[in-house]
């Protein structure tokens, strides 16, 4: 089997992944950046989410496991001193797998141009590069709102745990197959009107923004930010693929959501 280990990169990370790296090669697993069978991520869910992205292009081939440094983690679940334990389990059982949904986004422009893709762990969001954003929404085809506000936030379930819940979004289970619409403070009165609530789009549902006036935007992708011009849609669904975990001992969803924001002590 071969692996890989991506750190943080601050001292206790980095030397964590130095210690696993030797564990595993001493159980005589190959280390292999470029072609991992898993792929062990040291810091924190932002360590993930950069390990996710890195390899992206394989994720039917990959599982990841997050060890975390600093808090524990939705995706970075394992403490530093379980360390031998992860890596045993890593070296001689047959692991299960656990797959969570991803968000696809296609954005499309309107003087032709390839359209880029991309997949999100933990969601996607659309701001106004200047003022306000003026986003017309679409439901599987239908309009749906025009949106006039800060932003829009599309989730994933297991991405809800982040910036969606700081919008008011619900907390999705990851066994759920769907994507999450947030606003980020809409602007209503007697003129503009939104629904205000939170959506949750099933599987094959397809969510569409159209700009209005402006065609310029900034649209992140979990920690990526990029600005996109002369926009013509911004598509969301979700994603065909899947990201894989490896699983070594059950931690369930909804322990990590009060661990994490309820209380850590059990
Ligand atoms: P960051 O600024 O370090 O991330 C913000 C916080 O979100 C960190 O504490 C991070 O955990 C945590 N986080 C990441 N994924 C999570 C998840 N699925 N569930 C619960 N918490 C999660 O930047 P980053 O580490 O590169 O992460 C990028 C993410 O930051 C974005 O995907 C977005 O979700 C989030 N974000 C949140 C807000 C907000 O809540 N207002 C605003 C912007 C971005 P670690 O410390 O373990 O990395
Ligand atoms: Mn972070």
């Amino acid at each position: 089997m071969r692996f890989s280990v991506l750190s943080k990169g601050d001292s206790t990370s980095n030397a964590l992944m130095q210690r696993i790296i030797t564990y595993l090669q001493d159980f005589e697993l190959i280390y292999d950046e470029a072609e991992p069978d898993i792929v062990i991520s040291v810091g924190g869910d932002g360590t993930l989410l950069y390990a996710f992205h890195r390899y992206s292009s394989r994720l039917d081939k990959v599982a990841f496991v997050g060890v975390h440094t600093g808090h524990l983690g939705f995706y970075a679940d394992w403490l530093p001193d379980e360390i031998e334990k992860l890596v045993i389990a890593i070296a001689k059982t047959p692991y299960q797998v656990v797959e969570y949904p991803l968000l696809e986004v296609i954005i499309r422009y309107r003087h032709g141009g390839k359209e880029t893709k991309y997949l999100g762990l933990n969601e996607s969001t659309v701001k106004s590069t200047v003022g306000t954003l003026v986003m017309d929404v679409e439901i599987r085809g239908e309009h749906f709102e025009r949106f006039r506000g800060d932003g829009l936030c599309v989730s994933t379930p297991s991405g809800s745990t982040a910036y969606n819940k700081a919008l008011g979004g619900a907390i999705i289970h990851p066994a759920i197959h769907a994507i999450q619409l947030a606003e980020m403070a809409s602007i209503n009165n007697r003129v503009f009107r939104t629904v205000g609530s939170p959506l949750i789009l099933p599987a094959h549902h397809t969510l569409m923004l159209k700009p209005v006036y402006v065609h310029d935007f900034n649209v992140t992708i979990d920690h990526l930010n990029v600005m996109h011009r002369d926009v013509k849609s911004i598509q969301f669904r979700v994603a065909d693929e899947k990201v894989r975990f490896a699983r070594f001992r059950p931690f369930p969803f909804w322990k990590r959501v009060h661990d994490s924001f309820i209380s850590g002590e059990g």
